[in-house]
């Protein structure tokens, strides 16, 4: 089965809270565990971007749930691609440190120096998030 990278964005819900944070952490890592799908999860406490890589199957069924959420809102695919081979293999969803989306970081892919992921590109999203790789805990 072809390995598939998909990117997406959105912004939280009114009634979201920092403890759903959590909660969405340790399910999506249990379950992606089981799915063999990896990738990384940043959230500025107001935009999440994330990437799932994976089995085609398995990334649009993750997709589909994800979709359906009411934690997150307005949420736009930035990138759909087949891939030679994964980027985050060690991360069954790795929490980007918030500190890591810094200005310098994020003025290489705005215009406003701001973290704004509806704004990119597919290869801005995807080189943003290769770029935060080195900003992740070592496991
Ligand atoms: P059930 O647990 O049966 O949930 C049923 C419905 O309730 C679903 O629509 C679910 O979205 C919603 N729901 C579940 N818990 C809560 C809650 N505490 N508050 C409000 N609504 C709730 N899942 C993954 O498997 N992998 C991921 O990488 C992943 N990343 C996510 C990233 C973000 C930003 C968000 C918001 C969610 C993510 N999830 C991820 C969670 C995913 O959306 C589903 O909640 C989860 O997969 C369980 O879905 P289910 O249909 O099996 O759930």
């Amino acid at each position: 089965m072809s390995l598939i990278q998909l990117i997406y964005t959105s912004t939280v819900s009114e009634t979201f809270e920092e403890k759903d944070l959590t909660a969405i952490l340790a399910s999506a890592k249990k379950a992606n565990a089981e799915a063999n799908i990896t990738g990384l999860l940043c959230f500025d406490g107001n935009f999440f971007m994330q990437c799932l890589e994976g089995g085609r199957s398995q990334v649009n069924a993750t997709y589909a749930k994800i979709l359906s959420d009411k934690r997150h809102q307005a949420l736009e695919l930035l990138s759909y691609s087949t891939i030679d081979k994964r980027s985050y293999s060690q991360w069954e969803m790795g929490l980007v440190p918030k500190a890591a989306l810094s200005r310098p970081l994020n003025l290489l892919y705005t215009a406003s120096g701001l973290f704004e992921p509806y704004s990119m590109s597919a290869a801005s999203a995807d080189q943003f998030l290769r770029a935060l790789r080195t900003a992740m805990p070592l496991l």
